[in-house]
């Protein structure tokens, strides 16, 4: 295939050039006027972006929390990131206490052979774990691990851990990711909160205030800096955590953060709204001033990478909660948190790029080159260079998509966007040189993603 007359956007710029696909669904040429062969489709872009399909690094396509599940699974979630503009998945696999990694790995491997899109995994440790346990999964391609500082009772490991895996992940040329919150704290205020009888959905929020997370972002830079390993920050949703990623940056540790869509869009008025349950995740959405700082970090570069931590449940699910209650949750605790976004992340950092607060070529780096680049798929991924994947998406500045669930592709009858239309979208996806959506439909199939061994991590 040949997709001609539109504007290439990669990290070699923005300019007008064609792109030949070849035949063994790689990238064959990149350059201005290319002379269609005979036999090959012409796609017209004329007018449209020519840009590396999407890395979406953090993804929970399968999870059970409590009593329920997310609504997504690896088929549904994947054809959904594909209309979107995502062909690349990193999803978080989840060993928990007394389970060997490998083992849980095992689960998600079989649930990902459905994925319509490539995929890679991190591995979640939730207690102490042995060098060797870091290794294996290295040589399995799973070259990030993630720890909690949150959630005590369940994921929560301690700061001793942390330098642990720290130091036996980075002697192997891996890279931690946390997520930083204070847990204890954070259960001592929901203690305060249920004691006082203050268990409506807003009290999510308030016992998770983002000085909490500014304070686990900063120990949590510390702790690299002791070791002298690269960290990474996800899903990070307030100021005081960007002041933290920033302040270590400038005393030279090497910390990367990554944003979601959520932070960027929505705040505290929905989580007190009606139906405010659907708007639970964590970190919570904040007060709206947070948004323009984390818009900031997007232009400046303090802030790394868009993903989506896509999480989505079914409305009866959040309303049943994590206790499975048929008549409903008793107290914010038993909210599932997560929202639906795998799909309209690249449509959102558009927006950005449309209200003029990042340019063209930042929409393309944050949604696709620095997660590659970071989490070792550089630069078969991320990239339209000669030689990488054709994962290809041309895109529609114009184009306009509802974001009301029932016009998204993503299995979920609640979106947090609804009753707003986004410009610009997707017309064409190739995955490694197949049409995987087109005109805004899906039209791959479960099976095509391949399983992506990456490489040991930041790529230059
Ligand atoms: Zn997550």
């Amino acid at each position: 295939m040949l997709i001609a007359g539109g504007i290439v956007i990669d990290v070699d710029g923005e300019r007008p050039a064609d792109v030949r696909v070849g035949a063994d669904g790689r990238i064959a040429e990149v350059g201005p006027a290319l002379t269609a062969r005979d036999g090959e489709v012409v796609h017209d872009a004329t007018g449209r972006l020519v840009i590396p399909g999407g890395v979406d690094a953090h993804t929970h396509l399968h999870l059970q929390v409590g009593a329920v599940q997310v609504s997504d699974d690896f088929a549904t979630g994947t054809a959904a990131a594909a209309v979107g503009g995502t062909t690349t998945v990193i999803e978080y696999v989840t060993a928990h206490r007394g389970q060997a990694p490998l083992d849980a790995l095992s689960i998600w491997r079989a649930k990902a052979e459905a994925a319509c899109i490539d995929y890679g995994f991190h591995m979640t440790f939730t207690e102490a774990v042995t060098e060797r346990a870091v290794a294996e999964c290295i040589e399995y391609g799973i070259t990030s691990f993630k720890l909690y500082m949150a959630y005590p009772d369940s994921l929560q490991v301690d700061d001793g851990v942390i330098v642990d895996v720290l130091r036996s992940t980075s002697r192997h040329g891996g890279l931690v990711t946390v997520h930083a919150e204070n847990g204890p704290a954070i259960s001592a205020l929901q203690r305060e909160a249920l004691l006082a009888g203050r268990t409506g959905v807003i009290e999510h929020s308030r016992t998770r205030p983002a000085l909490l997370e500014g304070e686990a972002t900063a120990r949590a830079a510390a702790l690299a800096e002791l070791v002298g390993a690269p960290i990474y920050i996800v899903h990070l949703s307030s100021a005081p955590a960007l002041a933290a990623v920033r302040a270590a940056q400038e005393r030279g540790v090497d910390i990367r953060a990554e944003t979601c869509p959520e932070y960027l869009y929505l705040d505290t008025a929905d989580l007190g709204g009606e139906g405010g349950e659907n708007f639970v995740c964590t970190p919570p959405i904040r007060d709206s001033w947070h948004r323009e700082e984390l818009w900031e970090g997007l232009e400046r570069g303090w802030l790394h990478t868009v993903a989506t931590d896509h999480c989505p449940f079914w409305m009866h699910d959040r309303r049943i909660g994590t206790r499975g209650r048929p008549e409903g949750w008793r107290d914010f605790t038993e909210i599932p948190g997560g929202l639906p976004g795998i799909e309209t992340r690249m449509t959102l950092v558009w927006s950005g790029v449309r209200a003029g607060r990042l340019a063209a070529t930042d929409w393309v780096r944050l949604c696709a080159e620095a997660p590659a680049r970071t989490f070792g798929l550089w630069p078969r991924k991320g990239s339209l260079r000669v030689g990488a994947d054709a994962d290809v998406v041309v895109w529609d500045p114009e184009r306009t998509q509802s974001l009301d669930a029932e016009d998204l592709t993503m299995r979920t009858d609640h979106s947090p966007y609804a009753g707003h239309e986004s410009v610009g979208w997707p017309e064409l996806v190739l995955l490694g040189g197949r049409v995987i959506a087109s005109d805004g439909r899906f039209t791959g199939a479960p099976g095509w993603g391949r399983y992506l061994p990456r490489d040991q991590v930041f790529a230059d």
